[in-house]
């Protein structure tokens, strides 16, 4: 691991020097180091940095876990520019299960030890909170010991609101109903100006906010989100973790940051291209780095694939997220490298130890099931 002397000794510039010390200080970096660290930073430098941050957080521990996603409908009452996702109802390529057909979906799993499911679509204009809460209690009655992380806060602003609840309301009838957490999905960037242009008629950065917010008040862990290497600029990226650093220095019910990158095909964005693999890490470093109190960093494998999910453990990353099966379309749908995004239990340690990395199996609150 980098150490003081390191530091010292590097020829590095004396602007980095001085970042690095406060990181090696356990200091809280400044939004304006922080952006100089993305425009400036060199890239093998800022790489044992956040190395640095996450040995110390986690020693080798990569996390992952087993689990299978349920996408209830890609029918969409909105139209982000990026999603190639979303369709209307009756359109080709749109479907919308049925309770039912959900829990047949959660029986395939019956005997094998998944430990959680994960459950997020489009926002359908028919569905509401009672619907979805039934679909819950369902998966939960089934199922006792499955943790259900589910619904994005755009998800969640919608069928709050049609239930006639306030945000406080409905988020505890939805744990009356068996929602153990919330994804980070929705998030996107906070910006107003640029979530304006991406996804304007969407849930706003405030009540996206608010919606986390209340729900680490009423003890329902959540995760973030970010949509990165699109129009956004990176006074943007840092201006997005400044909000959820300040909001989870009132909680601390955030468990986990997670990157996700613009995938172009599909999409009404696809002319802008995507970022590179340099960009990932850069993005990846720069977030253990800045995000302080937000424990874990996961890099999404489905979404930037194996290669770069093993660089990106010696880039701040500690979670790899779960197995998954090859149950969620978002990321396929948008022209992933790998369509049939499926890992077992073994090729997961396997990615992991062949970065040089202790695989551990947690549940999605981070408790250790299994050390590898
Ligand atoms: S990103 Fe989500 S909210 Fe936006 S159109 Fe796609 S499914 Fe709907």
């Amino acid at each position: 691991m980098i150490n003081i002397e390191t530091i010292l000794a590097s020829d590095i510039s004396a602007e980095l020097k001085h970042i690095a010390q406060k990181v090696f200080h356990k200091q809280r970096i400044s939004p304006e180091e922080g952006l100089w660290l993305f425009h400036k930073a060199e890239l093998g430098f800022l790489g044992s940095l956040a190395n640095m941050v996450r040995e110390r957080l986690h020693g080798d521990n990569t996390y992952f876990n087993r689990n299978f996603h349920i996408e209830p409908t890609n029918i969409c009452i909105y139209n982000c520019s990026f999603c190639s996702y979303k369709r209307n109802a009756g359109q080709e390529g749109a479907w919308e299960f049925s309770t039912d057909e959900m829990l047949e979906m959660v029986k395939k799993y019956d005997g094998q030890p998944v430990t959680e499911v994960h459950i997020v679509g489009g926002v359908h204009p028919k569905r509401d909170l009672h619907y979805y809460g039934e679909l819950l209690k369902t998966i939960k009655t089934h199922r006792p010991d499955l943790h259900i992380k589910a619904f994005t806060a755009v998800e969640l602003e919608f069928m709050i609101k049609r239930a006639g609840m306030s945000i406080s309301e409905g988020l505890k009838a939805l744990k009356t109903y068996g929602l153990d957490s919330i994804p980070g999905g929705g998030a996107e960037i906070f910006d107003e100006q640029i979530r304006k242009e991406v996804c304007g008629a969407k849930s706003t950065t405030d009540i996206w906010l608010e919606i986390h917010e209340t729900a680490h008040k009423v003890e329902i862990p959540s995760n973030a989100t970010i949509l990165y290497g699109h129009i956004e600029k990176y006074e943007h990226r840092i201006d997005h973790m400044l909000r959820l650093r300040d909001l989870q220095d009132r909680t601390g019910g955030f468990n986990t940051y997670i990157p996700l990158k613009f995938r172009k095909e599909n999409n009404h964005l696809s002319y802008l291209g995507e970022v590179s693999t340099e960009e990932d890490l850069r993005n990846y470093a720069v977030s253990r780095i800045f995000l302080d109190n937000i424990p874990h960093l996961k890099a999404y494998w489905p979404m930037i694939g194996k290669p770069t999910t093993q660089l990106a453990l010696s880039f701040g990353v500690d979670d790899i997220d779960g197995t998954i099966d090859d149950t969620t379309k978002i990321y396929t749908m948008a022209g992933v490298e790998d369509q049939t995004p499926v890992m077992n239990t073994a090729s997961l340690v396997e990615l992991i130890k062949g970065a040089n990395r202790i695989a551990v199996e947690r549940d999605t609150l981070y408790n250790t099931i299994k050390a590898y």
